[in-house]
């Protein structure tokens, strides 16, 4: 077999269909139906073990775009998605057991696919092999790839709310480091006393996500979810991340009450993360809660807060825009392992590992897809050196901004789409992929 590929979820199944579809062979290892993780139930493939929504399909969402840069490149499960469609709106939900169903049906019988059943325990370096275990993988697979990248493993998702910078208003915050100390790299987002009391009394209130048994473990005091900060005592968060010592408001000439911080995601700074704010509270609690803050009144969320297990590589430490493991070239990391967050987001990392894969095998350079696309920038943002690294979803903030400032929200996001189709069309040409 010329690829190996461990998994066959979501990533897993897209990425071994591309290699198998461009006349290759492929042996797909996965641990069902003897083994399984907590949260899959059957025995069939690419399972979608919580919600059977795709998201939004429409074009001016990041996750419409997604989908249309991926039927561009012709992606399976996403042909597969359409033919298990069931009535959701503008958002593409499928019947997960007919999705599943036809998927494992042509993966079976697949003429270049051979499936393996077993849980596999380790891979070899030296041959081209796509990881695609997701976030519960099973086994001691997880060990020996944490050992072989240094450490560079989570185990455990703890991530902050990340808002889009158009979105957050100016009027209500400034740009200044405690002190005056370093640069202005944080803006500050100032609340007054009643203001202050008032989300703490609804953040200790405000109706929490519901954690798997395997969900949950010990809290940490270095990432403690922002409602259980709160809930231990009303002044907790002013002496914690909240703190507004080393601060003057210039609006008022006054130091403020509390201040919740935010700090830049990318060098572009088009996205900002809720300092200290990891968080399980709803994602509508999240807008209803957090929009308390002045700065946040109509802030709109690219990445909601969530506690939860998700195993994933640093990929900014080890990862290359091929979605190799730098140390390990023939090594390909796809789906949520790989960094990504979501259903559609895994299936596009496992689609550019197969066309990856494919190129090696035919002697041609690996491609990454124009940073203006929704998977370019991805990647783009999943391999850029930051610290405390949390997987990311698709959304608009990891694009580049327009060159000129439009001010008319659809209007901006209509261009992103026109954006991204158009350069993927160019790259696919050049790149014999269309
Ligand atoms: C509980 C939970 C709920 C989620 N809900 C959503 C949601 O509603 N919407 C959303 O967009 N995203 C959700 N996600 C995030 C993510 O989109 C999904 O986990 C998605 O399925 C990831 O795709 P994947 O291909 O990376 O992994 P998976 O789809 O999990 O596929 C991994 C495959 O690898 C196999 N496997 C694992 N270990 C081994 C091994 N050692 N050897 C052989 N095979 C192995 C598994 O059996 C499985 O078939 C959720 C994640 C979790 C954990």
């Amino acid at each position: 077999m010329e690829v190996t590929v461990i998994g066959a979820g979501l990533a897993g199944c897209e990425a071994a269909y591309r290699i198998a579809a461009c006349g290759h062979t492929v042996r797909l290892i996965d641990c069902k139906p003897d083994t399984a993780s907590p949260a899959h139930r059957s025995g069939n493939f690419a399972e979608l073990v919580c919600s059977n929504s795709l998201k939004s399909d429409e074009p001016t969402t990041a996750s419409g775009l997604l989908k249309r840069e991926l039927r561009a490149l012709g992606c399976f499960l996403l042909r597969e998605a359409e033919a298990a469609r069931v009535p959701a709106g503008g958002a593409l939900a499928v019947d997960r057991e007919v999705f599943s169903h036809r998927i494992t049906q042509i993966i079976r019988s697949h003429p270049g696919i051979e499936i393996v059943g077993e849980t596999a325990q380790d891979w070899n370096v030296n041959e081209l092999t796509v990881i695609a275990t997701g976030p519960l993988t099973v086994g001691k697979l997880a060990d020996v790839l944490q050992s072989r990248i240094g450490g560079a493993l989570h185990f455990y998702d703890a991530a902050a709310p990340v808002v889009d910078a158009m979105s957050i208003e100016r009027a209500h915050c400034f740009a200044a480091s405690r002190y005056d100390k370093g640069d202005s790299d944080y803006l500050n987002c100032p609340m007054d006393k009643d203001t202050y009391l008032a989300f703490v009394s609804e953040l200790v209130s405000a109706e929490r996500a519901q954690q798997h048994a395997f969900d949950r473990r010990e809290i940490f005091e270095g990432c403690m979810p922002i409602e259980i900060m709160a809930e231990r005592g009303v002044d907790t968060m002013r002496f914690g991340p909240l703190r507004p010592v080393g601060f003057v408001d210039p609006h008022t000439g006054k130091r403020p009450y509390a201040v919740v911080q935010l700090r830049a995601e990318n060098n572009e700074r088009t996205m900002y993360n809720l300092v200290g704010f990891q968080t399980n509270l709803k994602f509508g609690e999240q807008r209803r809660v957090f929009g308390m803050i002045p700065a946040l009144a109509h802030a709109e969320f690219l990445r909601y807060g969530v506690m939860h297990r998700n195993t994933y590589i640093d990929s900014p430490r080890v990862l290359d825009v091929y979605s190799r493991l730098r140390d390990f070239p023939n090594t390909f990391i796809a789906g949520q392992l790989s960094g990504v967050e979501g259903y559609v987001e895994s299936i596009a990392s496992g689609l550019v590992c197969g066309i990856n894969a494919v190129r090696i095998l035919e002697g041609k350079p690996p491609v990454t897809l124009p940073d203006t696309t929704v998977i370019g920038s991805l990647y783009r943002y999943i391999t850029t050196a930051q610290a405390d690294f949390q997987p990311m979803n698709a959304n608009f903030g990891v694009l580049p901004p327009h060159e000129e400032h439009i001010r008319d929200k659809t209007k901006r996001k209509e261009r992103y789409c026109e954006r991204s189709l158009s350069d993927l069309y160019e790259f696919q040409k050049a790149n014999d992929l269309v």
